[in-house]
């Protein structure tokens, strides 16, 4: 039975399980899923940690590598390690699409009641999995990893990932966690909300947010990478941050409003200025600057209005819906189970 259902503008999400609290205490299936590009010289160990700690969470587990397009012997590795472990499923992309294509494409195939999102070089220990899975026991839709520390960081990457945090959560008009990276598990109603949405730009870390449901952290230690090297140059980092202002946020294209008032206020004055001083050099300058500042003015909120119907354009394009559903009491609720047909499964 296909637990969403889909109206003209929102798209219920029905969790499958109808009533909050019965999440599987022992049995119930985890998804981890693990982006991979590169990733040869550590893979194995990540291996071989995930299945010493997952057991401890009493569910049954598949692992999902998505290999991104890896050009070393990541996938080979990958292969080898599916063919001796059945819980192990390799997903390998066509090329490098960018973590969080990977990512998505995970999401897409996991078939968890929950699902972990967790890097490949071991920055993110797995043994913090079986509490994070504790946390979603004990009702949390979103155990999102925070991060305590940061080993193996440069300072200016510390500095600047922690500004961009702050900065960025201001822009978005919804609550996003600071000081979190993709290491997190989601409910399943999570990851169908998650898939179900039509934009194909996807910026994940912003899309869970959105989505709302109950997001608990759960702290611990980064570690520094246990080999290999950061996927991501300042180049990389600097695009990405971009993207992910662009696709959650209006208040750049909102901030002409500012130079607008700030122009027209200037404009204002000048003429005030221009009134009450006695003639003479001085009115001239200030009737010279408030005519600029007024053409100033009249263009800038030419630009913001452009702005604006630019904004509701993209938002149409992007096509998320206006709601989502997190529970539904008495009527239909309970009716809705099972894991087929799902909208991240229609996405795959
Ligand atoms: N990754 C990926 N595709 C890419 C770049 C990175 O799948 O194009 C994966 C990478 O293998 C790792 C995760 O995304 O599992 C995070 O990458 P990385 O560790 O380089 O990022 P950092 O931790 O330095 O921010
Ligand atoms: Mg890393």
């Amino acid at each position: 039975m296909n637990p969403a259902r889909p109206s003209e503008h929102g798209r219920d999400i029905l969790p499958h399980r109808p009533v909050k609290g019965e999440r599987p205490a022992s049995r119930g299936l985890l998804s981890i899923v693990i982006p991979c590009h590169n990733e040869e010289e550590v893979i194995e160990s990540t291996h071989q940690r995930l299945v010493a700690a997952l057991p401890s969470t009493g569910m049954d587990f598949e692992i999902l590598y998505i290999d991104d397009g890896s050009r070393d012997g990541t996938l080979s590795r990958l292969e080898a390690i599916a063919a001796s472990d059945p819980r192990a499923t390799v997903i390998e992309l066509s090329r490098n699409f960018g973590q969080q294509s990977a990512m998505s494409a995970g999401l897409a195939r996991a078939r968890g009641d929950a699902v972990v999102i967790i890097d490949a070089d071991l920055q993110d220990p797995p043994e913090v999995i079986p509490e994070m899975v504790e946390c979603w026991r004990s009702g949390a839709d979103v155990a999102y990893g925070r991060r305590r520390s940061r080993e193996g960081e440069t300072w200016f990457k510390l500095v600047t990932a922690s500004c961009f945090h702050r900065f960025f959560a201001s822009l978005v008009p919804y609550p996003i966690p600071v000081d979190t990276g993709d290491f997190k598990l989601l409910d399943r109603a999570v990851v169908d909300a998650v898939c179900g949405l039509p934009e194909k730009r996807r910026y994940l870390r912003s899309l869970v947010a959105w989505t709302g449901f109950r997001q608990e952290p759960v702290w611990y230690d980064r570690h520094a990478r246990s080999a290999g090297e950061t996927k991501y140059s300042t180049r990389k980092l600097l695009r990405l941050a971009l993207d992910a202002v662009m696709l959650s946020s209006d208040t750049p294209l909102r901030a002409a409003w500012w130079g607008a008032g700030f122009l027209t206020t200037l404009a204002v004055g000048g003429a005030l200025l221009a009134c009450l001083m006695p003639a003479g050099d001085g009115t001239l300058v200030a009737t010279i600057t408030a005519l600029i500042a007024l053409v100033g003015a009249i263009q800038t909120s030419a630009v913001a209005l452009v702005g604006e119907y630019v904004i509701r354009t993209y938002r149409e394009v992007q096509g998320r819906p206006s709601w989502v559903v997190k529970k539904t009491v008495g009527g239909h609720a309970g009716s809705e189970t099972g894991h087929e047909d799902r909208p991240g499964a229609r996405a795959a």
